[in-house]
């Protein structure tokens, strides 16, 4: 990093390849610098991908509840957002994705799997049935993909037979770097040459590129508390389920589960107890993120 402190006064390099390398190279399934797009955070990613697939007279679409950014990035491009539903379940079948594309029809489709604020992935089956129905771009968000249980699928699998598919990916969750802002996508190199056209000149700084660098460099040891937290979310699962819980089925590092009554009222007792989760808003549930087994200790006792 000592080289590009010295060279602050020049602007960084504004295609950030070196670091875009790095990232496809840690993506693996054969992709390469020219298949990645990097910016600060995968909100400004997602921004970006509005401005160039979107914008005003165009519709973007996603399966709620899901990421509450994802409707304000569109309104913020002057995108018309089109609030579709997911199963009562929090789960997406390949019919009820299908039906809803066909009754709106949007420029760009937003998928989130593993999903915020749910957890529940969305099966390959899924995401190529929304592929082959919607007419433009389908970006799937998998912020918290490094978080997935085995044998749950990336959407990086279906890139080579997708050309309008754009997988968004993000250093803030399980890289415990977002404070650096790194987000970034994998697609066709033709959705990257066509971001270029709308990311600002030099708009990610020469110090984020060389923290980025350098993070993906040490993923090891940044990423070594994945299968930590894996561990005690499904601890947590497992339990709730145990003691007679609704749980949504989860591949991120939290757990959404029905509380049987106001959920602002246990959410309350559990902050009395010195335990805080989170109420995401959804009548009835509340959202617990998998931390170290004292948190997860601490949490299952609070609750009882
Ligand atoms: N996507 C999802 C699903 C998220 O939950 C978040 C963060 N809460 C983001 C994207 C944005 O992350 P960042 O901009 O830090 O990459």
């Amino acid at each position: 990093m000592q080289g590009e402190l010295r060279d602050l006064n020049r602007y960084p390099d504004r295609d950030a390849v070196a670091l875009r390398a790095a990232l496809a190279d840690y993506l693996g399934h054969g992709l390469v610098a020219a298949n990645v797009w990097a910016a600060n955070g995968s909100n400004e990613v997602q921004q970006q991908l509005l401005q160039t697939f979107a914008g005003p007279g165009r519709t973007a679409l996603g399966f709620g509840p899901s990421y509450s950014m994802h409707p304000l990035l569109a309104q913020g491009t002057g995108t018309r957002w089109i609030g579709a539903l997911r199963d009562p379940d929090f789960g997406l079948t390949p019919d009820a994705a299908v039906a809803q594309l066909d009754e709106h029809d949007p420029d760009v489709v937003f998928l989130c799997s593993p999903n915020n604020p749910t957890g529940t992935a969305l099966d390959s089956t899924v995401v190529g049935a929304v592929l082959e129905r919607a007419r433009g771009m389908v970006v799937v968000d998998e912020a918290y993909t490094e978080f997935r249980r085995a044998g749950t699928p990336t959407a990086l699998e279906l890139l080579p037979q997708h050309p309008r598919l754009v997988v968004s990916r993000t250093m803030s969750k399980a890289f415990g770097f977002a404070g650096g802002r790194l987000g970034y996508f994998a697609a066709d190199p033709a959705v990257v040459d066509a971001v270029q056209l709308v990311r600002l000149p030099y708009h990610l700084s020469a110090i984020t590129q060389a923290a980025a660098r350098a993070a993906v460099a040490q993923r090891d040891a940044l990423l070594a508390n994945v299968e930590v937290i894996k561990v005690q979310r499904d601890r947590i699962v497992g339990t709730l389920r145990a003691r007679g819980f609704r749980v949504a089925d989860s591949d991120a590092n939290f757990v959404l589960f029905e509380v049987g009554g106001d959920q602002k009222i246990v959410w309350q007792r559990l902050l009395d107890r010195g335990v805080l989760i989170r109420d995401v808003g959804l009548p009835g549930w509340l959202r617990v993120t998998a931390g170290t087994p004292a948190e997860t200790d601490a949490f299952l006792e609070a609750l009882t």
